[in-house]
């Protein structure tokens, strides 16, 4: 069975002073987990987690990674201003974007962020960013600045990525990355440019479970550290692990052993890399999903059941707070508050409002008899989330909270107002119901 991190009471409390649907995370459950991911890594000197912003870009969570030593992986330039603001400087702040325009580039150079270069042909954009500068979204002038002398490249290996268990995801049908040739030739070209350190990173697969994707990973990139030794020259400086790792979101899967997988990496470092007089690279990781997805939950009310062709539960929830079941077709379990150990002995359709069928949190879904007034408890809702949310059908952003070590609640980002949502409508005066 999945434990929630609230009781029924707590969220009734909780649901008189922010009415729902509301975002919680779990402090608590953030920072053991971010220990524990440090404590998993800390046989390599250099070693750092750069939280994935785009999973919970929230600067009351960013806090925390901070506080538990943590950087900030960023890929716009909204989130650069995110880890900026929390106070990350330079090699704390990795730009892993693609498709990057120009001034992007600029905006993550000035702050001294270690930049990742997606393609081959960003060389020579960064270089054009860095001796012109440009303008920030807001409209500032970014002066122009030395080429980083600090820098990492995207590996994309192609064809199919396999392990043991089978094909875990399709490289060669991905966007991202550079091939090894051209990773070769970029670590030429940035090495003429100034650059001193140099970094490799991939992602090759997404939510894994099982724990062997980070030490496979790892041991691919550190060939071709190796390879890249012999043929360049030049020795990394560190190599970034990227996200990938996942977590249970059903019932039945078995969360990642973070703890083996640090030393499932440490092995593929002592066996590779330490022979060849590498053995001072360090390793970066940037997780997301693994570091707050299980820690948040999206409580939402029941506010209406229909009987037609099949059971729906309507809740005050839609996919515009939460987006992944009607995205991915993703499972996110659901526990209805209060009644843990009932039976599940009804089926149901767990929906919201929005005019699109495919706004359902659940299909099929065995559970316990729900009535209106029921509070649900959406489980793995810590990451990629709150932050895919939507405005279709003018549904407005929920708030989100924070529940403190010490049991108290905080609201972190209030929930949209109806004015906000107009609120780029510049050209037209005042939005409001006319009341007769
Ligand atoms: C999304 C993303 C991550 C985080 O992925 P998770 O699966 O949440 O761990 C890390 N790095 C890059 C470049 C990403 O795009």
């Amino acid at each position: 069975m999945k434990k929630t991190f609230l009781t029924k009471e707590q969220a009734e409390a909780i649901a008189r002073e922010y009415p729902t649907p509301f975002y919680i995370y779990d402090e608590k459950g953030i920072r053991e987990n971010a220990r524990r991911v440090q404590e998993a890594f800390s046989w390599n000197k250099g070693f750092r987690e750069y939280f994935a912003v785009k999973a919970l870009p929230n600067p009351a969570v960013m806090q925390i990674m901070k506080e538990e030593g943590c950087g900030f992986d960023c890929a716009s330039e909204t989130e650069l201003i995110l880890a900026d603001a929390v106070g990350a400087k330079t090699a704390e702040i990795m730009f892993s974007s693609n498709d990057t325009p120009e001034a992007e580039f600029a905006c993550a150079n000035t702050l001294g962020a270690i930049i990742n270069l997606d393609d081959i042909t960003h060389i020579e954009t960064l270089r054009a960013a860095c001796e012109k500068g440009g303008t920030d979204a807001s409209g500032n002038r970014i002066a122009p600045s030395a080429f980083p002398e600090t820098i990492c490249c995207r590996y994309n290996p192609g064809g199919v990525f396999e392990m043991a268990n089978g094909i875990m995801d399709h490289p060669g049908d991905s966007k991202y990355g550079m091939t090894k040739a051209q990773l070769f030739q970029a670590y030429r070209r940035l090495k003429e440019l100034g650059a001193k350190r140099f970094g490799l990173h991939a992602f090759l697969a997404s939510n894994t479970v099982g724990g062997d994707y980070y030490p496979q990973l790892a041991a691919r990139l550190f060939q071709i550290a190796v390879e890249i030794k012999e043929q360049t020259g030049i020795a990394l400086s560190f190599i970034n692990l990227s996200g990938g790792v996942g977590i249970p979101y059903r019932p039945n899967e078995q969360a990642n052993d973070i703890l083996a997988i640090g030393a499932g990496v440490r092995r593929q470092f002592e066996s590779i890399l330490e022979p060849t007089g590498l053995q001072d690279i360090a390793i970066y990781t940037e997780m997301g999903r693994f570091m707050t997805g299980p820690y948040g939950a999206l409580i939402t009310r029941v506010i209406h059941e229909k009987h037609i062709y099949k059971e729906y539960i309507g809740v005050d929830a839609c996919a515009a707070n939460l987006i992944r079941p009607a995205m991915y077709d993703a499972y996110h379990h659901i526990t209805v508050l209060g009644k843990e150990e009932e039976p599940a002995d009804h089926m149901y359709d767990v929906v919201g409002s929005l005019c699109e069928n495919n706004d359902k949190f659940a299909i099929d879904r065995h559970l316990p008899e729900i009535v209106p007034g029921d509070l649900l408890y959406l489980h793995d809702a810590g990451a990629h989330s709150f932050s895919m949310g939507y405005n279709y059908n003018g549904k407005l952003w929920c708030a989100e909270l924070l529940l403190k070590e010490d049991g108290a609640v905080s609201l972190i980002r209030r929930a949209q107002t109806p004015n906000d949502y107009f609120s780029t409508l510049d050209v037209l005066p005042q939005f409001k119901l006319t009341q007769p």
